[in-house]
């Protein structure tokens, strides 16, 4: 409504509802009213304050008195000694009314004022917020979010969160949603695609909380940012780091093949002197088709393709194997092995032996100072727990979980020091986790770490 005709209807309201109860106590056929018209003028002053506010129901209470005074007053029987004193109450309750909207028009302004700040932060916020029912019914959507979703003109009201989501992702997404309402989980992250304008797909990032159950909300709340640079140059270096590996894998391979047809040709014609060097070169290049094999297998865990192969194995035996072959480049290190007999898991033993041949070269390098390892194996319940204990830097408690990560190494340390990629760990830690055990450190800086993981028993060891 306009401004002008909101202000006429604030004094025509009162001043027609005046009029109106004025006639109905002047008319013959209402005598009740006569012999109490203030109290129909009250129904005026009520129903002024609710069209047209607090100014109303005063104006109502002025124009009341007025008529009263020019209408009734002249044929009140009573007389006008309790005419005045009736107009004069009338009056001061009239007022007190209209004091009482005024100061709940007040509490409402302000109401709306502290709404309109709390609506502004999140209609402003970089983040967009996306409020659902639990069946993902949309009934709130922030403009952030349909500034980077779908065209501007289209209107999510009342649709389905899911049907914004990737088809390939909307199964996975229902799923988080269901744990979320089943308060299986206290949040939903989330990372997904979803159709964004022009029909591009757009990754967005975010979390999901469950207010059901809070009265002032009584939604889930998604709240996102738009991710797609980011995905996006993750993607290129994922990228980059699989077609790298695999074009330095075959040349590696041929340098390793012609370095031993070079070793055996220098042997046969006794060129002996050569022989340390050409071992040198071979010993390198199996380090960088080491490096790169490691390489090759980030990727494969993280698409799921590395190979695994598994059988009943005697875990004794094969970190025996691993030890030994250890022994045999580390000659001036000790390796205590503190076995359990014979102990049988169900494992893909080359992946086990990779596992145990990253700590123990972790173990090695980051004791520079102590040359004693020490590995154990015993019992947990269904479980046995394999470690690999060292003396060397330790590990910083900030840093225990973070080591684990891809390409995780602790900032600290010094480069130059310590070489690595950061990424035996990773390897190791999946390794484990599709053995269905479990992977971790108990450390003291500067005094040494002990690496474990858990692998389920394939049979009780007597
Ligand atoms: P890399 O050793 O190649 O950096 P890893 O994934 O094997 O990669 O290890 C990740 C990080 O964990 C290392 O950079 C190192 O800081 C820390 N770390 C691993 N093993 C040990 C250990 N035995 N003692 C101290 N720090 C370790």
């Amino acid at each position: 409504m306009h401004k002008s005709q909101k202000k006429a209807l604030q004094f025509l309201v009162p001043m027609i509802l005046a009029a109106a109860v004025t006639w109905i106590t002047l008319h013959p056929f209402f005598e009740v009213s006569y012999r109490t018209p203030f109290l129909l003028y009250f129904g005026a002053i009520f129903i002024s304050a609710a069209i047209g506010g607090s100014r109303s129901s005063i104006i109502a209470t002025l124009s009341c008195v007025i008529f009263s005074f020019l209408f009734i007053l002249p044929g009140y029987r009573p007389s006008a000694e309790i005419f005045g004193v009736a107009t004069f109450i009338f009056m001061g309750e009239g007022l007190l009314v209209s004091g009482l909207f005024r100061r709940i028009e007040r509490i409402q302004q302000k109401l709306a004022e502290s709404e309109q700040r709390f609506r502004g932060i999140i209609e402003k916020s970089a983040e967009g917020t996306v409020m659902t029912d639990q069946d993902g019914k949309i009934g709130y959507v922030s403009p952030s979010f349909t500034k980077f979703l779908i065209d501007v003109t289209d209107n999510l009201d009342g649709k389905q969160i899911q049907s914004l989501i990737h088809p390939e992702q909307a199964e996975e997404f229902q799923d988080q949603l269901n744990k979320l309402i089943n308060h299986e989980i206290a949040e939903m992250a989330f990372i997904v695609q979803v159709m964004a304008k022009e029909g591009r797909w757009i990754w967005i990032e975010g979390v999901a909380m469950d207010h059901l159950e809070e009265k002032s909300i009584r939604s889930i709340v998604f709240q996102c940012r738009d991710v797609t640079s980011r995905i996006e140059l993750e993607m290129q270096k994922e990228d980059f780091l699989q077609i790298t590996s695999h074009e330095l894998k075959t040349p590696i391979t041929s340098i390793k093949g012609f370095i031993q047809v070079l070793k055996k040709k220098h042997v046969n014609e006794g060129r002996t002197q050569d022989i340390t060097i050409i071992d040198r070169i071979e010993n390198q290049s199996g380090r960088l088709e080491h490096l790169i094999e490691d390489l090759l297998d980030v990727t494969r865990v993280k698409n799921g393709e590395l190979p695994y192969r598994f059988s009943i194995i005697d875990l004794t035996e094969c970190i025996t194997e691993v030890i030994s072959a250890y022994q045999a480049i580390h000659p001036d290190y000790t390796f205590v092995f503190l076995p359990l007999g014979s102990v049988k898991v169900y494992a893909d033993k080359d992946r086990i032996g990779q596992v145990l041949t990253n700590l123990l070269n972790n173990a090695i390098k980051y004791s520079p100072t102590v040359d004693r390892l020490e590995i154990s194996v015993s019992r947990e319940g269904a479980q046995i727990k394999t470690s690999v204990k060292d003396y060397g830097i330790g590990i910083p408690v900030a840093y225990r979980q973070q080591i684990f990560e891809r390409f995780y190494r602790i900032p600290a340390l010094p480069k130059e020091a310590f070489n690595g990629l950061g990424i035996g760990l990773y390897i190791s830690n999946e390794i484990i986790k599709k053995h269905g055990g479990m992977m971790g450190v108990e450390s003291e800086e500067l005094k040494g770490s002990e690496f474990w993981f858990k692998l389920n028993m394939a049979q009780p060891v007597d």
